[in-house]
């Protein structure tokens, strides 16, 4: 990932030409969106290590993936051109990268420009909190030039390192799981997936379940355009036999026959449609009642610099102790795709946050509204500073738990006692205040000082269980394990009510 013209596809091809064999030539014909990369392995001669570059056409691709649970991505390597420094997208795909918890290695490109300035492109980096390792701090940036071919290996072994030490494996004796990385409707070859197979080995005529369809492997091929009846773990194949078109960020699983994998594509095209039709009406800063949630996460567009600070610091200022508010982005422009995207990837993380979008004084471009009405990202738009103040209260307000509050039914004086063999005592009383409802909470009262505090164990009237008794009314009590009752006590029963919070 990278800002554009940084060299990201002239990388790939320099590390994809460096990588074809002598006589393959011509071979690197086929766009299918991924590529093996083959290192050699100074431990074991022969068995070369398989890196596989997942070429997205952007961030959001990415985001999507992961806003849609799906993890394709274990490494991500920044491009940062050392002519031209940190820039606008480096920034966004920094914070992608972050936001999905997915490690990091910068490749610092076109070093062999007169005016390259690797230096400043590690200050402007230590600046968004990625420390360079030779500082002290722990993300590899390794200069290189996909021009002059320079230093391409050092980053493919800094890449399987780094892959170690993740402790990155998977078994090729499983059935073959992975996931979608593209997909296409295909005039000749009907539905087309490009995926890549994470767990297990891939066979023509496995039968498997992909998204909400099925499909058995009728023909794969691999990044080179060649056909191929196997694919073990790390391999990114076209696959063709699926009964429709999944999505970029479905997950594919073998399964043991094709009728099973019919029945959970039919069951998933049902769970779909109904939650399609409860997340419509769900998930707004509104509905936020909930218990836990204590973060409100805001994405902040604004038509000009100076209204960007304001609302920030604004925003950020009205923190309290239960809830914090982070603005985790902040920019100038219209509401983009990428930013619906990255507020549905971070809403779909945790049941304690919430995420709305603000715009104040712009618009959303029109596929970030199809998008966020699809993903029920929440936008907001404003063109009055205090209005957006108000607003963020109120969405505070609704996240915070509701609070419990102990509301007193009645009491019961105790007149007599009776100890029953299986039981344990029962209180004789009559009620002096209020009701004592079978359901409550009970406090034992001797000389005004609290013994004991629990559940109404049985209430009954003349032998027989009742659900309340009245003031004025007689009544036998029992308490759950608790039995030390003495005339001239008091039972008082309460309940705890939980009413929602009205301020912060
Ligand atoms: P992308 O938009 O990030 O994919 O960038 P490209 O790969 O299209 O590269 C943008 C421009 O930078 C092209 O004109 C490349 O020829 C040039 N470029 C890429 N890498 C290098 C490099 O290492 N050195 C030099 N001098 N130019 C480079």
């Amino acid at each position: 990932m990278g800002h554009v013209d940084h060299g990201k596809t002239s990388l790939l091809d320099a590390i994809r030409k460096g990588n074809v064999a002598a006589g393959e030539a011509g071979g690197i014909t086929q766009h299918i969106g991924a590529y093996s990369v083959f290192v050699p392995n100074p431990d074991k001669p022969g068995e070369d290590r398989r890196v596989v570059f997942l070429d997205t056409p952007g961030h959001e691709a990415f985001t999507m993936m992961r806003a849609r649970g799906a993890k394709a991505t274990d490494i991500v390597i920044l491009v940062v051109a050392a002519d031209d420094g940190v820039m606008p997208q480096t920034i966004e795909a920094v914070e992608h990268s972050k936001a999905a918890g997915v490690p990091m290695i910068v490749a610092i490109n076109k070093i062999d420009k007169p005016d390259a300035n690797p230096d400043k492109v590690k200050q402007g980096l230590a600046g968004l909190g990625l420390q360079p390792s030779d500082w002290g701090g722990d993300i590899e940036m390794i200069p290189v030039s996909a021009k002059k071919n320079e230093n391409l290996n050092t980053l493919l072994e800094t890449v399987l390192l780094q892959a170690d030490i993740l402790d990155l494996k998977a078994s090729p004796t499983r059935r073959a799981s992975g996931v979608v990385l593209e997909a296409k409707l295909d005039k000749g070859r009907g539905a087309v997936a490009t995926a890549l197979v994470q767990q297990g080995t891939l066979r023509v005529g496995d039968p498997f379940i992909v998204g909400q369809f099925s499909g058995k492997v009728r023909a794969m091929f691999s990044d080179r355009g060649e056909s191929v009846t196997e694919a073990p773990p790390a391999t990114p194949v076209e696959v063709l036999g699926l009964q429709g078109v999944p999505q970029a960020g479905d997950t594919f699983q073998v399964v043991a026959d094709i009728d099973r994998a019919q029945t959970i594509a039919g069951q998933r095209q049902m769970h779909a449609r109904q939650a399609a039709m409860v997340k419509s009406s769900s998930r707004g800063i509104e509905s936020l009642g909930q218990a836990e949630i204590k973060e409100l996460l805001v994405i902040l567009k604004a038509d000009v610099q100076g209204s960007v600070e304001v609302l920030r610091a604004t925003l950020e200022k009205l923190s309290t102790e239960k809830v914090k508010v982070r603005v985790i982005r902040a920019g100038v422009g219209a509401i983009a795709e990428s930013d619906v995207l990255l507020a549905s990837a971070t809403q779909a993380d945790s049941a304690s946050t919430a995420v709305v979008i603000i715009g104040f004084n712009v618009r959303p471009e029109s596929r970030a509204s199809d998008v966020a009405k699809h993903e029920a990202v929440d936008i907001r738009l404003h063109s009055i500073i205090y209005k957006v103040e108000e607003e963020i209260k109120a969405a505070m307000i609704g996240m915070l738990d509701a609070i419990e509050k102990e509301v007193v039914l009645g009491k019961a004086a105790v007149q007599e006692t009776f100890k029953v063999s299986r039981l344990g005592t029962i209180a004789g009383c009559r009620v002096i205040d209020g009701v004592i409802r079978r359901q409550a909470k009970a406090r034992l009262i001797r000389d005004g000082v609290v013994i004991w505090d629990g559940d109404i164990a049985s209430l009954k009237r003349f032998k027989e269980d009742a659900n309340e008794v009245k003031n004025g009314f007689e009544c036998g009590i029992s308490l759950v394990n608790f039995n030390d009752i003495k005339v001239g006590d008091e039972i008082e029963a309460y309940t705890i009510e939980k009413i929602a919070a009205t301020e912060l």
